[in-house]
């Protein structure tokens, strides 16, 4: 018998927990309820996010959140954790600074073949 708890102790560092929760909260929310409004006035507030130092703080070592690759922050973009379709806002704790490869990923992959790339990155790192 696995309980939660006992799951979460094979984690490393809290930042990988962290991203696993992430990652778990990506794969079970619910998108039915999304509207077209609801997308479009989330993507304005984005936008405004975009200009505010609060980000520019986020972009100015260049490094993915994701890979933690240095790519400089001309080559990062805004990414929602959990996808506006998936019922994910645009407010500060959902925002992240992702490079083009993980951003492209992200979007194409399923929710799981995700999880499985963000797992192997990690491998890499330890
Ligand atoms: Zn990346």
């Amino acid at each position: 018998m696995r309980s939660g708890y006992h799951n979460f102790r094979r984690f490393s560092s809290p930042q990988i927990l962290f991203r696993f929760i992430r990652v778990k909260a990506h794969m079970t929310f619910d998108f039915s309820m999304v509207s077209d409004e609801d997308i479009r006035r989330e993507k304005e507030k984005a936008r405004r996010l975009r200009r505010t130092h609060w980000w520019y703080s986020r972009i100015e070592k260049g490094v993915c959140h994701y890979c933690q690759r240095q790519v400089g922050w001309e080559n990062l973009t805004m990414d929602h954790v959990v996808p506006l379709a998936r019922g994910g806002q645009s407010k500060k704790g959902n925002l992240v600074p992702a490079c083009k490869a993980c951003n492209n990923k992200k979007k194409y992959l399923l929710p799981v073949e995700w999880e499985e790339y963000l797992s192997s990155l990690d491998a890499c790192q330890e």
